[in-house]
């Protein structure tokens, strides 16, 4: 018998998001992406890297432990979710079964630059433990014209009745000018940008830092 994976591999978890998705969230953004669109603004995501594993289990209990105070979602991007298939899986039923056994009605939200078909002919099983689901590879050149997505292309699927509850009025919603929002946050001596910049956002910021005497190393929207 194959044994569960208990791995995940994770670029970053951060407690409250509140720019990828409706509310309060839990942000989990995975490590390792193969699909490499260009203009992606995550490249330190996307190397598989081992030395990332996090045990499911603690990042399950970290989780426990943020939301203890409240919170309205999960939000899961990366990197590619999809690509640690297995270990999403035993995520996404940890999650859950934490939601049924306290009781609580967060939503979990994923991001994919996997094509809807693809998802739907690959990971049906998936998609049916998530809420939500963000689709399709980013497009540089497609501005995006609808909330919580990159380019214009990228679809939002809510996928339960919980999903329909929480995303339905999103799906179409227009992109204004109040959801073009970033949280920054500085954890060990590095500068974490979340959100969905609008294009040319991340050299304006470095031009604004630059004029302010301080050089950014090591972006991640730039090898
Ligand atoms: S935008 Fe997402 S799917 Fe595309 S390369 Fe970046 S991390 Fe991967």
């Amino acid at each position: 018998m194959k044994s569960r994976p208990t791995f995940l591999e994770v670029n970053k978890a951060h407690f409250p998001v509140t720019v990828l998705g409706p509310g309060r969230r839990i942000g989990l953004w995975v490590q390792g992406c193969s699909i490499g669109c260009k203009g992606c603004i995550s490249m330190d995501t996307w190397r598989a890297d081992p030395r990332k594993k996090v045990d499911i289990d603690d990042l399950l209990s970290w989780c426990r432990q943020v939301g203890a105070s409240g919170f309205d979602g999960v939000t899961i991007s990366g990197g590619e979710p999809f690509d640690q298939a297995q270990a999403l899986t035993v995520l996404l039923r940890g999650l859950r079964e934490w939601r049924r056994v306290d009781k609580l009605d967060f939503d979990i939200l994923c991001y994919s630059g996997y094509p809807l078909k693809t998802l739907h002919n690959k990971h049906a099983a998936i998609l049916a433990l998530l809420d939500a689901v963000i689709s399709e590879p980013f497009i540089e050149s497609q501005e995006p014209v609808a909330v919580w997505r990159g380019s214009s292309n990228q679809l939002l699927l809510p996928l339960s009745n919980l999903g329909h509850q929480r995303f339905d009025e999103f799906v179409s919603k227009p992109l204004a000018d109040t959801d073009k929002k970033m949280q920054v946050a500085v954890e060990h001596g590095k500068i974490w940008m979340i959100g969905i910049p609008a294009r040319g956002d991340m050299e304006k910021v470095e031009a604004l830092c630059s004029s302010r005497g301080l050089s950014l190393q090591d972006v991640s929207w730039r090898r």
